[in-house]
């Protein structure tokens, strides 16, 4: 099929470059130049595992193009996916301002019958919205081209993307049961059936159902992490494992081992905007949601944690001291930092007059660009960018982890001892074990785990 993605992020490039890999011929528009002229000179523009395998082959296949040319990019497909950023408004609700620009490109240069399918994360009721402004430069241009416009949020994680894509749960699809809805089901339905050759995966409903799923299900998970960092915090005070508790609640089948792990806060670049945006949808109808405005106090508080531990430790009085941190990306397999926890913490050792020492397997040129946004001069003057984890912590007073990457969860503890002044670790991930990290002579800070023995 002859595919359109609008919007070449995350999502957009993971998406298009997979449904190439399906056999359709897509094409990738993005308004960024740079990033199209990167991505044609065979670049990626993001850190994600096997995507820039499968954007080589489908490239070179002849499959997948990427273009900052609307009309032609508009003119190819019959497919036309949204995959714009819908990030958080001044008070919190959805941006819907580059989604709606999209829209009206597609109807500014649409000819015959285009399938819209919203990919971004918008709130209920955007695809009207998305519909009346096509329909507005339908009419302004004279044509007479029809339409339908298609719910399909995006599930995938980043850092798995691929795997996710590939190897969907779930594919949700709303229509609104039209003549031309039918017919854009029938077409979404070609589309992702490699999907459902085993069984059916997708699931189809109205489309505002559709669009409130995506928000319901990264509510639901941020829930759960607020819920264990809430109970963590309480296991700290009370002398208790918040990982036994987590082992001993997650083999009950009805709460499941999934996203309960107590840490320091989930950033990203979705679920601190779509519980905001689910909130602020919910104000628009005068409906308070009481538990996600406290799932988002509870993460907002759980970012301080670390640097709440570090203080505890140092006093409130961080000058002359010095700390390794290890991780910045929000989570692991991505150089993602929106969001991220490492960015609160440092702002609060900073702040306090530590110098930091930072490293992150993939993240580092990320960091650079997003630090020197976060900090003036004469603050960045005190972050060093270490060349390796190991190198990071010479002469550090502890080391602070913040992002559970693989290569952290096996380190050699003598080398950390030998190069750190102080043997001390903040592990805001809960890597290691309290016991092993006595035995190594290391004192060890996680997050709920102060067994009182
Ligand atoms: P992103 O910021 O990485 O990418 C958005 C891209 O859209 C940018 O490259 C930007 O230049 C481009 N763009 C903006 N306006 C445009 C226009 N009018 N025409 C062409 N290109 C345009 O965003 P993302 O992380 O891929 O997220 C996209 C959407 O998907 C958001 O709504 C997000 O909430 C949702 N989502 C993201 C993830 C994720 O893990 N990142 C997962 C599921 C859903």
């Amino acid at each position: 099929m002859k595919i359109t993605i609008i919007g070449t992020g995350y999502v957009g490039l993971v998406t298009g470059a997979c449904l190439a890999e399906l056999g359709n011929d897509v094409f990738c528009l993005d308004l960024d130049e740079n990033k199209i002229a990167l991505l044609n000179s065979g670049g990626i523009p993001i850190h994600e595992p096997g995507l820039e395998e499968v954007v080589a082959r489908n490239v070179a296949a002849g499959r997948l193009h990427f273009s900052t040319d609307v009309g032609a990019s508009v003119a190819h497909g019959v497919l036309q996916f949204i995959a714009v950023g819908t990030p958080p408004d001044e008070d919190g609700s959805a941006d819907l301002q580059y989604v709606l620009a999209a829209a009206r490109n597609i109807g500014r240069h649409m000819t015959g019958f285009k399938v819209i399918v919203d990919k971004s994360t918008v709130p209920v009721g955007t695809a009207d919205r998305v519909s009346a402004a096509v329909r507005e430069e339908i009419a302004a241009s004279g044509a007479t081209a029809s339409f339908s416009v298609v719910s399909n949020p995006e599930f995938l994680k980043e850092g798995a993307a691929v795997d996710d894509f590939m190897r969907p749960d779930r594919i949700v699809l709303g229509h609104d049961g039209s003549a031309e809805g039918l017919r854009a089901r029938d077409l979404m339905k070609n589309l992702y059936k490699p999907f459902n050759r085993n069984h059916e995966r997708t699931f189809w409903m109205d489309v505002r159902s559709a669009e409130f799923t995506k928000y319901a299900a990264n509510a639901m998970l941020a829930t759960r992490i607020s819920f264990m960092n809430e109970l963590a915090n309480l296991a700290d005070k009370v002398g208790v494992d918040i990982e036994a508790v987590r082992h001993g609640i997650g083999s009950d089948p009805r709460i499941g081992h999934s996203f309960l792990y107590a840490g320091a806060g989930y950033g990203g670049s979705c679920f601190p905007k779509d519980v905001q945006a689910l909130e602020r949808t919910a104000c628009q109808f005068d409906q308070e949601l009481l538990i996600l405005r406290a799932v988002e106090a509870v993460n907002d508080r759980q970012k301080l944690v670390l640097g709440r531990k570090v203080v505890a430790s140092f006093g409130e009085d961080l000058a002359g001291r010095h700390f390794a941190v290890w991780g910045l990306a929000f989570k692991p397999n991505t150089d993602d930092m929106r969001e991220a926890p490492a960015r609160v913490l440092l702002r609060e050792l900073i702040d306090r007059g530590a110098t930091v020492a930072v490293y992150d397997p993939v993240a580092m040129a990320e960091a650079k660009r997003v630090l020197s946004l976060d900090f003036n001069a004469a603050e960045l003057a005190r972050i060093e960018f270490a060349a390796s984890s190991m190198g990071a912590l010479e002469q550090a007073d502890a080391l602070i982890i913040v992002t559970e990457w693989k290569a952290f969860r096996s380190p050699d503890f003598d080398q950390i001892k030998a190069r750190l002044k102080q043997a001390i670790v903040f592990d805001g991930r809960n890597l290691f074990e309290p016991e092993q990290m006595a035995a190594n002579g290391i004192e060890y800070h996680g997050i709920g785990r102060s067994v009182l023995t």
